[in-house]
């Protein structure tokens, strides 16, 4: 395997910014990743995992260690004796190209991630921030992640169960940050299983009739593409990193006192143990901020509030100033803190 040095991250990222890294690797396969990992640990250098850079900023000055680009391949569904409770296992490689495997899903008439059609990214990275959308996220269907201990580089394996999904929360991005390479997961999905249709748009859409799973793939990516959320280039609208901000999660006192100071309703979801989802994106626009703002070569998408782009030739320290302004003004006039979805790389300790 070959290591690669001062290798430019941007065109690696969706939102396209960001320095170089010092050094750059792309393992095929678990061999390969531990080499790689053996020699960053003789050299005492930070390591990054990469994927499809699409939940990533990089910071303009880059990285200073080994960039570990994840490219293994390979989508293997288990025959009928692997099967599950009529579930078929589809075992995947993190390298592969999230998208490829859900619209293969489908093809195939397999429930399970047909309402993940669209998002960007590779198949690795999705266990790590549970990647969901139009109501349905990985966690429903992951059976198996298989990863290589950064600290031992022992191979080990976690059941769904220990895996600690939550709303856009794993162990890979809690507790155990950093610590694993995941190389390959296994998804159950129902064979001629029905589509997941219980999202509010979706619901609209189909307005009581049953969808084919390939009818609700096609829906919700005719529905992401309304609002830049399937990578094009000719939509600089989805020169982004999808959502910019988590939806913030409030007490019920939080919420109270924040509905008694408004004119209007506000939007808000349970979320369980006396906590209530607030909507960012309603935040942000009530703070002044809509779709279109533009800040020098960054902007808000004109199509979604929550997605702050890269509107040409932009410097993460634009993007950072960007973010810093929504926080302020939602924290000026709802006193909410909104914290960024995508991983920072390379800038120090940033929230
Ligand atoms: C236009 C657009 C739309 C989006 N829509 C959605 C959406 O609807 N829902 C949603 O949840 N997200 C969405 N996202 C965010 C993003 O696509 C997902 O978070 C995606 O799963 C990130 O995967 P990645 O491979 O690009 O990870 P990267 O951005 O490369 O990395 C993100 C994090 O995962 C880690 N990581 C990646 N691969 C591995 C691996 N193999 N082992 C260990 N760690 C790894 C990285 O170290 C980093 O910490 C969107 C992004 C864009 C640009």
């Amino acid at each position: 395997m070959t290591i690669q040095e001062n290798i430019p991250l941007a065109p690696y990222t969706t939102l396209q910014v960001g320095g170089s890294a010092r050094y750059f690797a792309e393992p095929v396969n678990e061999d390969e990743t531990v080499e790689a990992l053996r020699w960053v640990r003789a050299r005492r250098l930070p390591l990054f995992v990469l994927g499809g850079g699409s939940n990533l900023l990089v910071s303009d000055a880059g990285f200073p260690g080994l960039v570990l680009h994840m490219t293994l391949a390979g989508i293997e569904a288990l025959d009928v004796d692997a099967m599950r409770d009529g579930m078929r296992i589809y075992s995947v490689g993190a390298g592969v190209n999230w998208d490829d495997f859900a619209a293969r899903a489908v093809a195939e008439n397999c429930a399970g991630v047909e309402c993940l059609s669209g998002i960007p990214g590779s198949v690795g990275g999705t266990p790590v921030q549970n990647v969901g959308a139009y109501g349905q996220d990985v966690s429903e269907s992951i059976t198996r992640v298989r990863a290589i201990d950064a600290t031992t580089l022992e191979r080990v394996e976690f059941d769904r169960e220990a895996c600690g999904f939550r709303y856009r929360q794993s162990r890979f991005n809690g507790a155990d940050r950093g610590r694993y390479i995941l190389t390959r997961v296994d998804f159950a999905l129902r064979p001629d299983g029905a589509p997941k249709i219980a999202y509010a748009e979706l619901l609209r859409h189909f307005n009581g009739a049953a969808p084919t799973l390939e009818q609700t793939r096609e829906a919700v990516l005719r529905i992401r593409r309304a609002k830049g959320m399937v990578l094009d280039e000719n939509d600089a609208d989805s020169r982004s990193a999808g959502s910019f901000f988590k939806n913030p999660v409030v007490s019920l006192a939080e919420y109270e006192r924040i509905a008694a100071a408004s004119s209007v309703t506000v939007p808000h979801f349970e979320a369980g143990a006396g906590q209530v989802k607030l909507a960012a994106a309603w935040l942000i626009e009530q703070a002044g901020m809509g779709k279109g703002f533009a800040l020098g070569p960054v902007g808000i998408s004109s199509k979604h509030t929550l997605a702050l782009i890269n509107l040409g030739g932009a410097k993460a320290a634009d993007m950072l100033r960007l973010k810093d302004l929504v926080q302020q003004r939602v924290r000026q006039r709802f006193s909410v803190e909104l914290h960024p979805e995508p991983v920072m790389l390379g800038f120090g300790e940033i929230d």
